[in-house]
């Protein structure tokens, strides 16, 4: 069967990646979390002391660093899940930290981050038969996507999901903290001006607010059979 091109765009903590990684595992798609990308670059930030102590970033030096920073990803044998790799060491979890959260969006918001990440995502989809979660992907990364979904929740589930995931993994975390977190991101991944955070036009929205992960996925893939039948 024909392979098409999948973009999930949509605002921090809606559950996008579990939508794309399901819908690319039934099929048969390589899945790409480009948000892992922006955190793996923003941890990277942080080691080597890049945000001085009010959170400025050194750009000159992250700029000279980004041709060293290596961004990759493999699966977990037994879980086969995708785990992010910087400069070949394993940092799945590192990245998912508040702390990295909350530095994150500031880096994305830099043009030469963008751009060099930009150009990873395009070659990683140049086969097609990929789905790809992030905040720009149907706008800026893959403009030509067959298939566009943006996704969205209330603010309040989406505090709740995220505070909820980074509860079950032992992470020492607070609601509210979270929740701030979460609209902080979103305002300044949707106020940037490089490829900010917006619906393209030929994208389908779904509001999951009220929705199972059963549901969605069902959803999603109705929406890649539909699709894909058209051509
Ligand atoms: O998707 P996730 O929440 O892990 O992404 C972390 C951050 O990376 C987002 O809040 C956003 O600032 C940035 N991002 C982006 N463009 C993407 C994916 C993520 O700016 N395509």
């Amino acid at each position: 069967m024909k392979k098409i091109t999948i973009a999930i765009d949509g605002h921090s903590s809606c559950g996008k990646s579990t939508m794309a990684k399901a819908l690319a595992r039934d099929a048969g798609y390589i899945y790409v979390d480009s948000g892992a990308m922006y955190r793996a670059v923003t941890l990277f930030a942080l080691r080597h002391g890049m945000f001085d102590e009010t959170d400025r970033i050194d750009n000159v030096r992250l700029e000279e660093a980004m041709p060293g920073i290596q961004i990759s990803f493999k699966l977990d044998p037994e879980t086969r899940m995708p785990q992010t790799f910087l400069n070949g060491e394993n940092v799945e979890e590192e990245i998912r930290t508040l702390k990295v959260s909350s530095h994150v969006s500031p880096i994305a918001a830099l043009p030469f981050v963008r751009a060099a990440l930009t150009r990873q995502q395009q070659e990683m989809g140049k086969e097609k038969g990929i789905v790809m979660d992030g905040r720009d992907i149907g706008t800026a990364v893959f403009p030509q996507a067959e298939l566009k979904i943006f996704v969205t929740a209330s603010t309040e589930v989406r505090a709740r999901r995220r505070y909820d995931e980074l509860k079950s993994k032992g992470q020492q975390v607070d609601l509210e903290e979270v929740r701030k977190n979460v609209e902080e991101r979103d305002y300044i991944d949707t106020h940037r001006e490089t490829a900010p955070l917006r619906q393209a036009e030929d994208a389908i929205v779904l509001d999951n607010s009220n929705m199972t992960i059963e549901e969605q996925h069902r959803w999603l893939l109705e929406q890649l059979q539909t699709r894909i039948e058209k051509d």
